[in-house]
């Protein structure tokens, strides 16, 4: 029989009305077993998310001691989920309780996990299910990295004899038995560590879109639908921003060869994307696959004659960057030249002064320059670098849009070419991108 771990995200759980299409889905289909949730979402635009509401729960709590008053928007949501949902057990307890133990914990991992923690309970009540608290079966090792072997076998003792299941996404516990979450956007990891600890045959990831589309919808009107897409293309594009899907929510999955089915909880019936192991996936007819962006990338540019032969340059910078605890994210080089691109969120203005100061000291440049502010968007598609013409017909289409293109790296994966550009570019230029890949019909 065919086991399916479904992963609801916060759009899905946002309110009673939405958490009832998530029953009907869960309830359609009994190889639907294993359930995983996020806090509750966005229900219009403007809307704030629980688990933004907590962040500011636990600044609260560090500027003023308590978090009354902004537990009481969390509280409020709920309450109003357990009866526009006609639930009938004690939330209210189990809201005094949560808030009880946010003040006593005072950690930000714990607060923002509560989202999840309460979500999960409301789902497990609606669908008469077990609840399990992640906090029992997910781990983190010393370093904070997953310990997959004790999570996966305390995730498949616990579900041993359940019919179904229901678990908090976003969190586990260290080693010194704290609750600690993922990245933001996490729960579709956890989502993929049930998915292989349970054995699925998919992992269903259900949001509000009918699968990965071609760019982000709200840059491009209705982009096109992507049907398959294979793991490492997955990566490459939630990396770079495509945020539907978290991309590290790959790994749990990848080793068992467990599909990835997108799906939309508001069009379930809509066939989603499948994302799918090398050997599955079959490209569609289109070079480029998806175009993906992320802003505010600071970019190091440094030049020095003979550069290339300078044995040990470019590890010589790159030891300085680590020395700082910045990671690179790209590295394009020339014969004298090379560039270093960082996340924003590395770097204040007193640390960038210092890495470059450090840098002089260690390599002596002839000349240095940093750019701030750049979006750096990847084009991905599978043998794009072998394919004659693709850069040209790229740099011709963000010409024309007056694009100026500030960096170039086309990755050695043959998977994607990196471009960046101000920042205030990005959006122009992926529907630029988008045009002339996904519309343009050449007339000759
Ligand atoms: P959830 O709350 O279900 O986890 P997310 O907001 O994390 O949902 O992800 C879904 C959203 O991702 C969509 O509503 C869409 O706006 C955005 N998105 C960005 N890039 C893409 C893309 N390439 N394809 C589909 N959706 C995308
Ligand atoms: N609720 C968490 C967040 O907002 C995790 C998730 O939604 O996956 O980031
Ligand atoms: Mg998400």
């Amino acid at each position: 029989m065919a086991l399916k771990v479904c992963k609801f995200g916060g759009t899905s759980m946002a309110d009673g009305h939405t958490m009832t299409k998530v029953k009907n889905i869960v309830e359609g289909d009994a190889d639907r077993r294993f359930v995983v949730v996020s806090a509750p979402g966005k229900r219009f635009s403007g809307d704030t998310k629980v688990t933004d509401l907590l962040y500011k729960c636990y600044s609260d709590i560090l500027s003023h001691g308590d978090c009354k008053r902004a537990f009481a928007d969390v509280r409020k949501r709920f309450e109003g989920i357990v009866k526009e949902l006609g639930l009938n057990f004690d939330m209210a307890s189990v809201l005094d309780e949560t808030e009880r133990r946010i003040e006593e914990e005072r950690s930000e991992d714990f607060t923002a996990s509560r989202g999840e923690y309460l979500a999960a309970i409301v789902m497990s009540e609606l669908l008469g299910a077990q609840f399990i608290d992640s906090e029992d079966v997910v781990f983190f090792d010393e370093k904070g990295v997953l310990d997959d072997k004790k999570t996966y076998a305390a995730i498949a003792a616990a579900v041993q004899g359940k019919s179904r299941a229901v678990f908090p996404g976003f969190y586990g516990r260290d080693v010194n038995g704290k609750v600690k979450t993922f990245s933001r956007g996490g729960s579709d990891i956890s989502g993929s560590i049930v998915a292989r600890a349970v054995g699925a045959s998919v992992y269903e990831n259900w949001t509000d879109v009918s699968g990965f589309l071609a760019c982000d919808p709200r840059i491009v009107d209705s982009p096109k639908w992507i049907k398959t897409l294979s793991y490492k293309e997955l990566r490459e594009l939630s990396y770079m921003g495509a945020n539907v899907l978290h991309s590290d929510s790959i790994f749990p999955v990848r080793r068992a060869n467990i599909p990835i089915v997108i799906k939309n909880t508001f069009r379930p019936e809509d066939e989603g994307t499948s994302i799918l192991p090398i050997a599955q996936y079959k490209p569609g007819g289109n070079i480029v696959t998806g175009i993906a962006g992320k802003k505010d990338f600071t970019v190091i540019f440094i030049e020095k004659s003979n550069m290339n032969s300078e044995i040990g340059f470019v590890c010589k910078v790159l030891s300085v960057l680590a020395r700082y605890g910045i990671s690179v994210e790209h590295i394009p080089s020339g014969i004298d030249t090379m560039s270093v691109v960082i996340s924003g969120d590395h770097l204040d203005n007193f640390r960038l002064e210092q890495v470059l100061e450090s840098i002089k000291a260690e390599v002596e440049p002839d000349f240095m320059r940093v750019t701030e502010n750049i979006a750096l968007i990847a084009t991905v598609g599978h043998g794009m670098s072998s394919s004659v013409g693709t850069s040209a017909r790229l740099f011709k289409a963000l010409a024309e849009e007056g694009v100026n293109v500030k960096m170039i790296d086309q990755g050695s994966s043959e998977m994607n070419i990196i471009v960046g550009v101000k920042n205030e570019d990005m959006e122009k230029s992926i529907a630029a991108i988008y045009r002339e890949f996904f519309t343009n019909i050449n007339p000759d």
